[in-house]
Protein backbone atom coordinates (compact mmCIF):
# COMPACT_ATOMS: atom_id res chain seq x y z
CA UNK A 1 0.00 0.00 0.00
CA UNK A 2 0.90 3.88 -0.72
CA UNK A 3 -0.10 5.29 2.51
CA UNK A 4 -1.34 8.84 2.30
CA UNK A 5 1.28 10.60 4.12
CA UNK A 6 0.63 14.42 5.09
CA UNK A 7 3.69 16.48 5.14
CA UNK A 8 4.88 19.82 5.24
CA UNK A 9 6.90 21.23 2.38
CA UNK A 10 9.61 23.96 4.38
CA UNK A 11 11.62 25.50 1.81
CA UNK A 12 14.83 23.23 1.88
CA UNK A 13 12.34 20.31 1.04
CA UNK A 14 13.84 17.87 -1.19
CA UNK A 15 11.23 15.29 -2.56
CA UNK A 16 12.40 12.21 -4.50
CA UNK A 17 10.34 9.75 -6.22
CA UNK A 18 12.26 6.49 -7.34
CA UNK A 19 10.87 2.78 -8.74
CA UNK A 20 13.12 0.29 -7.38
CA UNK A 21 12.42 -3.33 -5.73
CA UNK A 22 8.88 -3.35 -8.19
CA UNK A 23 7.48 -0.91 -6.18
CA UNK A 24 7.33 3.03 -5.99
CA UNK A 25 9.84 4.75 -3.45
CA UNK A 26 9.45 8.03 -1.82
CA UNK A 27 11.42 10.56 -0.39
CA UNK A 28 11.02 13.57 1.38
CA UNK A 29 13.59 15.20 3.17
CA UNK A 30 14.15 18.68 5.23
CA UNK A 31 17.03 20.94 6.47
CA UNK A 32 20.36 21.47 5.55
CA UNK A 33 22.12 18.59 3.13
CA UNK A 34 19.25 17.36 2.11
CA UNK A 35 19.63 16.75 -1.20
CA UNK A 36 23.33 15.52 -1.11
CA UNK A 37 21.65 13.16 1.97
CA UNK A 38 18.82 11.93 -0.65
CA UNK A 39 21.36 11.30 -3.39
CA UNK A 40 23.22 9.48 -1.08
CA UNK A 41 20.37 7.48 -0.34
CA UNK A 42 19.00 6.64 -3.93
CA UNK A 43 22.74 4.77 -4.29
CA UNK A 44 22.11 2.78 -1.20
CA UNK A 45 18.96 2.15 -2.94
CA UNK A 46 20.44 1.09 -5.79
CA UNK A 47 23.27 -1.45 -4.01
CA UNK A 48 20.77 -2.89 -1.64
CA UNK A 49 18.40 -3.59 -4.35
CA UNK A 50 21.21 -5.39 -6.63
CA UNK A 51 22.65 -7.57 -3.73
CA UNK A 52 18.59 -8.55 -2.07
CA UNK A 53 16.69 -9.26 -5.76
CA UNK A 54 15.09 -12.38 -5.84
CA UNK A 55 14.36 -11.68 -9.70
CA UNK A 56 18.14 -10.25 -10.60
CA UNK A 57 20.52 -13.85 -11.87
CA UNK A 58 23.37 -12.07 -10.13
CA UNK A 59 22.29 -10.71 -6.99
CA UNK A 60 23.83 -12.71 -3.62
CA UNK A 61 20.23 -14.14 -3.01
CA UNK A 62 20.18 -15.93 -6.61
CA UNK A 63 23.43 -17.10 -5.59
CA UNK A 64 22.92 -18.73 -2.75
CA UNK A 65 19.93 -20.21 -4.19
CA UNK A 66 21.88 -21.49 -7.45
CA UNK A 67 24.63 -23.11 -4.75
CA UNK A 68 21.68 -24.90 -2.90
CA UNK A 69 23.16 -28.34 -1.72
CA UNK A 70 26.45 -27.44 -3.51
CA UNK A 71 28.86 -25.37 -1.08
CA UNK A 72 28.25 -21.99 0.98
CA UNK A 73 28.66 -18.63 -0.60
CA UNK A 74 29.96 -15.84 0.50
CA UNK A 75 27.70 -12.79 0.94
CA UNK A 76 27.80 -8.99 1.91
CA UNK A 77 27.22 -8.48 5.60
CA UNK A 78 23.87 -7.10 4.72
CA UNK A 79 22.37 -10.13 3.84
CA UNK A 80 23.25 -11.88 6.88
CA UNK A 81 21.48 -8.51 8.75
CA UNK A 82 18.30 -9.35 6.74
CA UNK A 83 18.66 -12.81 7.43
CA UNK A 84 19.10 -12.54 10.91
CA UNK A 85 15.47 -10.68 11.34
CA UNK A 86 13.84 -12.92 9.04
CA UNK A 87 14.82 -15.80 10.88
CA UNK A 88 14.10 -14.66 14.33
CA UNK A 89 10.56 -14.11 12.71
CA UNK A 90 10.57 -17.40 10.96
CA UNK A 91 11.33 -19.25 14.61
CA UNK A 92 8.98 -16.90 16.79
CA UNK A 93 6.27 -17.78 13.76
CA UNK A 94 6.60 -21.46 13.72
CA UNK A 95 7.33 -20.90 10.34
CA UNK A 96 4.01 -18.90 9.48
CA UNK A 97 6.69 -17.00 7.88
CA UNK A 98 9.63 -18.69 6.37
CA UNK A 99 12.08 -17.32 4.14
CA UNK A 100 12.85 -20.18 1.71
CA UNK A 101 9.34 -19.88 0.55
CA UNK A 102 11.28 -18.86 -2.75
CA UNK A 103 9.59 -22.01 -4.82
CA UNK A 104 6.46 -21.65 -4.04
CA UNK A 105 6.58 -17.94 -4.63
CA UNK A 106 8.32 -18.98 -7.95
CA UNK A 107 5.20 -21.34 -8.80
CA UNK A 108 2.54 -18.48 -8.53
CA UNK A 109 4.15 -16.24 -10.51
CA UNK A 110 2.56 -12.87 -9.51
CA UNK A 111 4.42 -10.85 -11.84
CA UNK A 112 3.09 -12.77 -14.90
CA UNK A 113 1.03 -11.16 -17.28
CA UNK A 114 -1.58 -14.40 -17.72
CA UNK A 115 -0.85 -15.73 -13.98
CA UNK A 116 -2.71 -19.42 -13.63
CA UNK A 117 -3.15 -21.45 -10.58
CA UNK A 118 -0.23 -23.41 -10.07
CA UNK A 119 -0.61 -27.40 -10.46
CA UNK A 120 -1.48 -29.48 -7.17
CA UNK A 121 1.43 -31.76 -7.62
CA UNK A 122 4.14 -28.84 -8.02
CA UNK A 123 2.78 -27.28 -4.66
CA UNK A 124 3.49 -30.58 -2.75
CA UNK A 125 6.68 -30.80 -3.97
CA UNK A 126 7.40 -26.84 -3.61
CA UNK A 127 6.01 -27.08 0.43
CA UNK A 128 8.57 -29.75 0.70
CA UNK A 129 11.35 -27.54 0.23
CA UNK A 130 10.46 -24.81 2.21
CA UNK A 131 11.69 -25.09 5.24
CA UNK A 132 13.31 -22.05 7.29
CA UNK A 133 15.75 -24.33 9.32
CA UNK A 134 17.79 -25.96 6.41
CA UNK A 135 20.07 -22.28 6.56
CA UNK A 136 23.38 -22.15 7.92
CA UNK A 137 25.41 -19.07 8.10
CA UNK A 138 28.23 -17.28 9.66
CA UNK A 139 28.62 -13.68 10.18
CA UNK A 140 32.52 -13.76 10.47
CA UNK A 141 33.36 -14.41 7.05
CA UNK A 142 29.71 -13.91 6.00
CA UNK A 143 28.60 -17.48 4.55
CA UNK A 144 25.27 -18.66 3.86
CA UNK A 145 24.24 -22.22 2.61
CA UNK A 146 20.99 -23.80 1.82
CA UNK A 147 21.13 -27.71 2.59
CA UNK A 148 18.91 -29.45 -0.52
CA UNK A 149 19.30 -28.70 -4.20
CA UNK A 150 16.11 -26.64 -4.90
CA UNK A 151 15.93 -24.99 -1.78
CA UNK A 152 15.62 -20.91 -2.36
CA UNK A 153 15.12 -17.95 -0.38
CA UNK A 154 13.13 -15.01 -1.13
CA UNK A 155 13.85 -11.79 1.16
CA UNK A 156 10.29 -10.29 -0.35
CA UNK A 157 8.61 -10.16 3.14
CA UNK A 158 11.89 -8.34 4.58
CA UNK A 159 13.77 -6.86 2.32
CA UNK A 160 12.30 -3.88 1.70
CA UNK A 161 12.51 -3.21 5.32
CA UNK A 162 15.84 -3.85 5.35
CA UNK A 163 16.63 -1.38 2.83
CA UNK A 164 13.98 1.22 4.66
CA UNK A 165 16.87 1.40 7.51
CA UNK A 166 19.41 1.32 5.86
CA UNK A 167 18.18 4.91 4.05
CA UNK A 168 17.56 5.85 7.16
CA UNK A 169 20.88 5.22 8.60
CA UNK A 170 22.40 7.02 6.00
CA UNK A 171 20.14 10.37 6.47
CA UNK A 172 21.29 10.17 9.83
CA UNK A 173 24.70 10.01 8.74
CA UNK A 174 23.95 13.02 6.76
CA UNK A 175 22.95 14.72 9.67
CA UNK A 176 19.18 14.59 8.90
CA UNK A 177 16.91 15.25 11.55
CA UNK A 178 13.23 15.49 9.65
CA UNK A 179 12.62 12.55 6.87
CA UNK A 180 9.89 10.93 5.74
CA UNK A 181 10.85 7.32 3.76
CA UNK A 182 7.92 5.73 1.96
CA UNK A 183 9.32 2.26 0.15
CA UNK A 184 5.73 0.84 -1.40
CA UNK A 185 4.06 0.60 2.34
CA UNK A 186 7.02 0.71 4.66
CA UNK A 187 7.16 3.98 5.83
CA UNK A 188 10.17 5.58 8.11
CA UNK A 189 9.73 8.84 9.95
CA UNK A 190 12.71 10.71 11.09
CA UNK A 191 12.13 13.21 13.82
CA UNK A 192 9.16 15.38 13.41
CA UNK A 193 8.22 17.39 10.87
CA UNK A 194 9.68 21.22 10.70
CA UNK A 195 7.10 22.74 12.63
CA UNK A 196 7.88 20.29 15.51
CA UNK A 197 4.38 18.52 15.04
CA UNK A 198 4.34 14.74 14.50
CA UNK A 199 4.51 13.10 11.17
CA UNK A 200 0.76 11.74 9.86
CA UNK A 201 1.31 8.63 8.17
CA UNK A 202 -2.17 7.01 6.82
CA UNK A 203 -3.53 3.69 6.89
CA UNK A 204 -5.56 2.34 3.32
CA UNK A 205 -8.57 0.11 4.14
CA UNK A 206 -8.05 -2.99 2.70
CA UNK A 207 -11.98 -2.79 0.90
CA UNK A 208 -11.03 0.87 0.00
CA UNK A 209 -10.06 2.85 -2.98
CA UNK A 210 -6.33 3.17 -3.42
CA UNK A 211 -5.28 6.45 -1.76
CA UNK A 212 -8.51 6.57 0.93
CA UNK A 213 -7.07 5.86 4.68
CA UNK A 214 -9.23 4.94 7.58
CA UNK A 215 -6.96 6.18 9.95
CA UNK A 216 -3.91 8.16 10.81
CA UNK A 217 -1.20 7.30 13.07
CA UNK A 218 0.88 9.96 14.21
CA UNK A 219 4.65 9.18 15.23
CA UNK A 220 8.27 10.26 15.47
CA UNK A 221 11.24 8.23 14.72
CA UNK A 222 9.11 5.27 13.62
CA UNK A 223 8.83 2.52 11.39
CA UNK A 224 5.11 2.27 10.22
CA UNK A 225 5.20 -1.03 8.11
CA UNK A 226 1.78 -2.61 6.22
CA UNK A 227 1.52 -5.94 4.74
CA UNK A 228 -1.76 -6.78 2.63
CA UNK A 229 -4.33 -9.09 0.62
CA UNK A 230 -4.84 -6.04 -1.49
CA UNK A 231 -1.86 -4.64 -3.51
CA UNK A 232 -0.56 -7.52 -4.90
CA UNK A 233 -2.82 -10.10 -6.00
CA UNK A 234 -4.49 -11.97 -9.50
CA UNK A 235 -7.67 -13.01 -10.48
CA UNK A 236 -8.61 -16.39 -11.80
CA UNK A 237 -12.22 -17.95 -12.64
CA UNK A 238 -13.64 -14.68 -10.22
CA UNK A 239 -11.29 -15.23 -7.22
CA UNK A 240 -8.71 -13.63 -5.99
CA UNK A 241 -5.26 -14.84 -5.09
CA UNK A 242 -2.63 -12.47 -3.18
CA UNK A 243 0.87 -13.00 -2.63
CA UNK A 244 1.32 -13.87 0.88
CA UNK A 245 1.36 -17.85 0.89
CA UNK A 246 0.96 -20.03 3.77
CA UNK A 247 3.68 -21.90 4.07
CA UNK A 248 1.66 -25.35 5.54
CA UNK A 249 -0.47 -25.19 2.47
CA UNK A 250 1.51 -23.74 -0.25
CA UNK A 251 -1.58 -21.42 -1.10
CA UNK A 252 -2.29 -17.68 -0.66
CA UNK A 253 -3.02 -17.27 2.92
CA UNK A 254 -6.43 -17.56 4.34
CA UNK A 255 -5.84 -16.53 8.14
CA UNK A 256 -9.10 -13.94 8.40
CA UNK A 257 -6.21 -11.02 8.06
CA UNK A 258 -6.64 -8.52 5.00
CA UNK A 259 -3.88 -6.14 6.00
CA UNK A 260 -1.59 -5.76 9.37
CA UNK A 261 0.08 -2.46 10.33
CA UNK A 262 3.16 -2.85 12.49
CA UNK A 263 4.83 -0.16 14.16
CA UNK A 264 8.32 -0.13 15.70
CA UNK A 265 11.72 1.23 15.65
CA UNK A 266 13.08 -1.15 13.19
CA UNK A 267 11.49 -1.35 9.49
CA UNK A 268 12.80 -4.65 8.91
CA UNK A 269 11.55 -6.73 11.72
CA UNK A 270 8.12 -4.95 11.45
CA UNK A 271 8.04 -5.98 7.54
CA UNK A 272 8.69 -9.57 8.40
CA UNK A 273 6.29 -8.98 11.21
CA UNK A 274 3.69 -7.35 9.25
CA UNK A 275 3.66 -10.62 6.63
CA UNK A 276 3.64 -12.90 9.28
CA UNK A 277 0.50 -11.59 10.83
CA UNK A 278 -1.45 -12.42 7.60
CA UNK A 279 -0.05 -15.83 7.76
CA UNK A 280 -0.46 -16.33 11.72
CA UNK A 281 -4.44 -14.53 11.57
CA UNK A 282 -5.46 -12.22 14.64
CA UNK A 283 -4.76 -13.88 17.74
CA UNK A 284 -1.39 -15.59 17.27
CA UNK A 285 -0.60 -12.39 15.37
CA UNK A 286 -1.27 -9.99 18.21
CA UNK A 287 0.48 -12.20 20.35
CA UNK A 288 3.43 -12.27 18.10
CA UNK A 289 3.87 -8.26 18.19
CA UNK A 290 3.08 -7.85 22.09
CA UNK A 291 5.75 -10.54 22.68
CA UNK A 292 8.51 -8.40 20.38
CA UNK A 293 7.60 -5.04 22.19
CA UNK A 294 5.69 -3.78 18.91
CA UNK A 295 2.23 -2.21 18.35
CA UNK A 296 -0.04 -3.00 15.57
CA UNK A 297 -3.27 -2.28 13.76
CA UNK A 298 -5.27 -5.23 12.26
CA UNK A 299 -8.19 -5.10 9.31
CA UNK A 300 -10.12 -8.71 8.89
CA UNK A 301 -12.03 -10.00 6.38
CA UNK A 302 -14.94 -8.90 8.20
CA UNK A 303 -13.89 -5.39 7.89
CA UNK A 304 -13.25 -4.94 11.85
CA UNK A 305 -10.13 -3.21 13.15
CA UNK A 306 -8.20 -3.95 16.03
CA UNK A 307 -5.49 -1.95 17.24
CA UNK A 308 -3.01 -2.59 20.50
CA UNK A 309 -3.64 -0.33 23.35
CA UNK A 310 0.22 1.31 22.77
CA UNK A 311 -1.11 3.13 20.14
CA UNK A 312 -4.30 4.53 21.55
CA UNK A 313 -3.10 8.10 21.59
CA UNK A 314 -1.08 7.58 18.53
CA UNK A 315 -4.11 6.82 16.20
CA UNK A 316 -7.04 8.69 15.00
CA UNK A 317 -9.72 7.35 13.19
CA UNK A 318 -11.45 8.86 10.53
CA UNK A 319 -15.24 8.28 8.81
CA UNK A 320 -16.62 7.73 12.68
CA UNK A 321 -14.77 4.13 12.47
CA UNK A 322 -14.67 2.48 16.14
CA UNK A 323 -12.00 0.18 17.04
CA UNK A 324 -11.31 -2.62 19.07
CA UNK A 325 -8.46 -1.67 21.21
CA UNK A 326 -6.41 -5.11 22.33
P1 LIG B 1 5.14 -8.36 2.24
O1 LIG B 1 4.03 -8.89 3.04
O2 LIG B 1 6.16 -7.65 3.02
O3 LIG B 1 5.88 -9.59 1.57
C1 LIG B 1 5.26 -10.50 0.72
C2 LIG B 1 6.34 -11.15 -0.05
O4 LIG B 1 7.09 -11.98 0.84
C3 LIG B 1 5.84 -12.04 -1.16
O5 LIG B 1 5.74 -11.34 -2.37
C4 LIG B 1 6.91 -13.11 -1.17
O6 LIG B 1 8.03 -12.65 -1.89
C5 LIG B 1 7.30 -13.26 0.28
N1 LIG B 1 6.43 -14.17 1.03
C6 LIG B 1 5.21 -14.68 0.72
N2 LIG B 1 4.76 -15.48 1.70
C7 LIG B 1 5.70 -15.50 2.66
C8 LIG B 1 5.82 -16.17 3.91
N3 LIG B 1 4.86 -16.96 4.39
N4 LIG B 1 6.96 -15.98 4.64
C9 LIG B 1 7.95 -15.16 4.18
N5 LIG B 1 7.90 -14.50 3.00
C10 LIG B 1 6.78 -14.66 2.25
N6 LIG B 1 8.79 -7.06 -7.81
C11 LIG B 1 8.60 -6.80 -9.12
O7 LIG B 1 7.48 -6.90 -9.59
N7 LIG B 1 9.65 -6.41 -9.91
C12 LIG B 1 10.90 -6.25 -9.41
O8 LIG B 1 11.82 -5.88 -10.14
C13 LIG B 1 11.13 -6.52 -8.05
N8 LIG B 1 12.37 -6.36 -7.49
C14 LIG B 1 12.54 -6.58 -6.15
C15 LIG B 1 13.81 -6.39 -5.56
C16 LIG B 1 13.99 -6.60 -4.19
C17 LIG B 1 15.34 -6.39 -3.58
C18 LIG B 1 12.86 -6.99 -3.38
C19 LIG B 1 13.00 -7.21 -1.91
C20 LIG B 1 11.63 -7.18 -3.96
C21 LIG B 1 11.45 -6.99 -5.33
N9 LIG B 1 10.20 -7.18 -5.92
C22 LIG B 1 10.02 -6.93 -7.26
C23 LIG B 1 9.12 -7.75 -5.16
C24 LIG B 1 8.05 -6.82 -4.71
O9 LIG B 1 8.41 -5.52 -4.42
C25 LIG B 1 7.41 -7.57 -3.54
O10 LIG B 1 6.07 -7.61 -3.86
C26 LIG B 1 7.60 -6.99 -2.22
O11 LIG B 1 8.92 -7.22 -1.74
C27 LIG B 1 6.61 -7.58 -1.26
O12 LIG B 1 6.39 -6.64 -0.33
P2 LIG B 1 4.97 -6.32 0.21
O13 LIG B 1 5.13 -5.12 1.05
O14 LIG B 1 4.00 -6.24 -0.92
O15 LIG B 1 4.52 -7.58 1.03
MG1 LIG C 1 6.69 -7.93 5.01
Amino acid sequence: MLPFIKALWGPKAIHRLDMAMGTVVTQLVHGKGAREAVEATAKELRRLEKLLSFHDPDSDINKINASAGLKPTSVHPDVISALNIALRVSELSLGAFDVTVGPLVRLWDFRSRHPTLPDIGDIEAGLALVDYTSIDMTAEPPMVYVSSPGQSIDLGGVAKGHVTDRMGQVLGAHGVRSACLNLGGNVLVIGVKPDGKLWEVGLQHPAGEQGKYFAVVLAADKSIVTSGVYERYFEFAGEKYHHIIDPRTGWPAESGVFSATIVGESSALADAVATAVLVMGLEQGIELVRRLGLEAVVVTADNRIYATDGLADAIHFVQGLSPCLI
